[in-house]
């Protein structure tokens, strides 16, 4: 990092950040619900070397990102003027600028292991680095949950991606051996020990390397979705219903709210039972909740694709104790549960499917539960 940063820039940086993807265990789509999730950290991670600049300038450079150097400056940074990747550190800046923090330019370097648009969040990896960076740079003595808003409110305001906080929270708040629980609308979250290996389990993320053109409009379509029938039923989001109240509520309720209704409430309850799971040190019981979740995800939120769906199936069929999809939908990231010594038949039984079936070779990523984002260098 030093030494590209050098040849980049002509200097050397002041330090490095590094923050890392997620795969959600559990509770997917429920952030924007004031709900709960329970995702982990993983080791896969972006890194952004930093050094601090006196005229303003703020400038970009990713090993990932073709082409040159971006220039900006920090003062006039507005929503829409970036449409490049560089969007996600700058509307860090900016984000900050919103919150009332004096923060000036910079000279950043980004380099990652979190694939691209895998549905392991590397856009929440990249604002979370940088937003690390720029509090320890200007001393602004933010804590984690603080920043990890910033680089949400990035997200959202700058590079116009209408996400929940779960990414960033994840990725700012985790830490190594532990997946987060979090209750968004507590705003509070809870580490609970997470160390599948210790019971000869393993985790393994399957890239399916698709990302259907469906999901930016979609996503946008289900929250709104969600957030009318928290209108209809009269409750602030839909994390206020328990699966007792499903009967009730559903026929108060157009068809196609019903169904992500019940995801909603089925998926927060999920998350619950997992946290209980993983307490009583049950790691290898949390798969059934992880295929219930992946079914529901299919079949009520309908935001599953082929691809994903063969992972799951043909992870089950080759003994994995769950799967699921992860992220938001159409394609992105599996995860699959299973005993250690199962975990490469079936990467081997998947990758066998996937060219069976014509599609493109997926990405197999052994996961861990890893630490958050924090200064390395
Ligand atoms: P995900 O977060 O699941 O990986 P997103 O579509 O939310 O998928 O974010 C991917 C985008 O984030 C990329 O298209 C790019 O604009 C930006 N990005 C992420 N990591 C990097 C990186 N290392 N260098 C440059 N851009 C990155
Ligand atoms: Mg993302």
């Amino acid at each position: 990092m030093r030494e590209a940063f050098r040849r980049i820039y002509g200097a050397d940086p002041e330090g490095i950040w590094a923050a890392p993807g997620r795969v959600n265990l559990i509770g997917e789509h429920t952030d924007y619900n004031d709900g709960f999730a329970l995702p982990i950290a993983i080791p896969q991670h972006t890194l952004v070397a930093a050094r601090r600049r006196r005229d303003g300038r703020l400038r970009l450079h990713s090993a990932q990102g073709d082409g040159p150097v971006i220039d900006l400056h920090a003062d006039r940074l507005t929503p829409g003027v970036v449409t490049t990747w560089g969007a996600y550190p700058a509307g860090v800046v900016w984000a900050l600028h919103e919150a009332g923090h004096r923060v000036g330019g910079a000279d950043l370097h980004v380099d990652s292991t979190v694939p691209s648009g895998a549905g392991l969040s590397s856009s929440a990896a990249l604002e979370c680095a940088v937003a690390f960076a720029y509090n320890d740079l200007y001393e602004l003595g933010l804590g984690p949950t603080v920043l990890a808003l910033i680089a949400q409110r990035a997200e959202n305001g700058f590079a116009g991606v209408p996400c929940g906080a779960m990414d960033q929270l994840a990725s700012a708040c985790c830490t190594d051996g532990a997946a987060l629980h979090l209750d968004i609308r507590a705003g509070t979250h809870e580490q609970v020990p997470f160390a599948p290996q210790a019971q000869g389990l393993g985790l393994l993320a399957v890239d399916t390397r698709v990302k259907h053109d469906l999901g930016d409009g979609a996503y946008a379509a289900l929250r709104t979705g969600c957030e009318r029938a928290a209108r209809l039923l009269g409750l602030a989001a839909l994390r206020d219903l328990g699966p007792q109240d499903l009967p009730r509520v559903l026929e108060l309720l157009p068809s196609r709210l019903v169904r992500l209704v019940r995801h909603v409430v089925t998926e927060n309850a999920r998350v619950t039972q997992a946290v209980s799971l993983l307490r009583a040190g049950q790691v290898a019981a949390l798969g059934p909740i992880l295929t219930a979740g992946h079914v529901s995800l299919r079949d009520d939120f309908r935001i599953s694709c082929a691809e994903s769906d063969l992972v799951v199936d043909t992870a089950l069929a080759h003994g994995a104790h769950g799967a699921r999809m992860t992220g938001g939908g159409f394609g992105g990231s599996v995860i699959v549960l299973a005993e250690e010594d199962r975990v490469e038949p079936i990467g081997v039984a998947v990758t066998e499917a996937f060219r069976a079936a014509g599609y493109q070779a997926p990405q197999l990523l052994p996961v861990a539960a890893a630490a958050g984002a924090r200064r390395v260098g």
